[in-house]
C-alpha cells in the first residue's frame, strides 16, 4: 500500500458523458492512484439529462471499461473546493480542448485557488479527434438526429435516441 495515495477529482456536468470525457479520465487514471468523477448537481432545468440519468450513464459507461486506477463516481453541489476538502483530495483535473476553453478554465482554476490555495488544478489534453467535441454540441446534433457514433458510447447513443424519439 502506497503511503501517500495521489487522488484526483475530475468534476463536470457530464450532460452526457462523451468519448472526450473518457479520454481525459483514462489519462488521469494513468497519472493518479485514484480518480473521483464528481458529477455536478446543477438544476435539472439547465441540463438535458437529470442528475440521476447523468450518473447512471457515467456508471454504465465506466463499468464497461478498465482504467489504470480505481475510479469512483460521486455527486456534488456547492463549491467544488469544499467537495474536494470533504474528500480530502487536493488535485482537480480538467480537460483542455481548443483555445476556446482556455479563458474560462483559467478563470475557474484561479478562482478555485483563491478559495483554497492548497488545491491545485491540472489540465490534460485529449486526443486530437476529441478536441472539438463537447456535450453541448452532442445534444444539438442528437436533437437533429445526426450521426454521433464516433463520439459517444453505445449507452449514451441509446439514451439520446430515446430522449429525442428517433
Ligand atoms: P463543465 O460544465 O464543468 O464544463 P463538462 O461535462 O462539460 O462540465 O466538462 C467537464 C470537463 O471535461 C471539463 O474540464 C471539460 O473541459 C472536459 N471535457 C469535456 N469534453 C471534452 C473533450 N472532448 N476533450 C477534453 N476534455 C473535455
Amino acid at each position: 500500500m502506497k503511503k501517500n495515495k495521489r487522488s484526483a477529482i475530475y468534476p463536470g456536468t457530464f450532460d452526457p458523458i462523451t468519448y472526450g470525457h473518457i479520454d481525459i479520465l483514462e489519462r488521469a487514471a494513468d497519472v493518479f492512484d485514484e480518480v473521483i468523477i464528481a458529477i455536478s448537481k446543477q438544476s435539472s432545468k439547465s441540463t438535458l439529462f437529470t442528475l440521476d440519468e447523468r450518473v447512471a450513464l457515467v456508471e454504465k459507461v465506466i463499468s464497461q471499461k478498465k482504467f489504470g486506477c480505481p475510479v469512483r463516481i460521486k455527486m456534488f453541489s456547492g463549491l467544488l473546493v469544499n467537495f474536494a476538502r470533504s474528500e480530502r483530495v487536493k488535485t482537480l483535473v480538467r480537460g483542455l480542448r481548443a483555445i476556446s476553453d482556455f479563458e474560462y478554465e483559467f478563470q475557474m482554476a484561479l478562482m478555485n485557488r483563491h478559495q483554497a490555495s492548497d488545491i491545485e488544478t491540472v489540465f490534460l489534453m485529449p486526443d486530437e479527434k476529441y478536441v472539438y467535441l463537447s456535450s453541448s454540441m452532442v445534444r444539438e446534433v442528437a436533437r437533429l438526429n445526426g450521426n454521433l457514433k464516433a463520439f459517444l458510447p453505445p449507452p449514451v447513443l441509446e439514451a439520446l435516441r430515446q430522449r429525442f424519439g428517433h
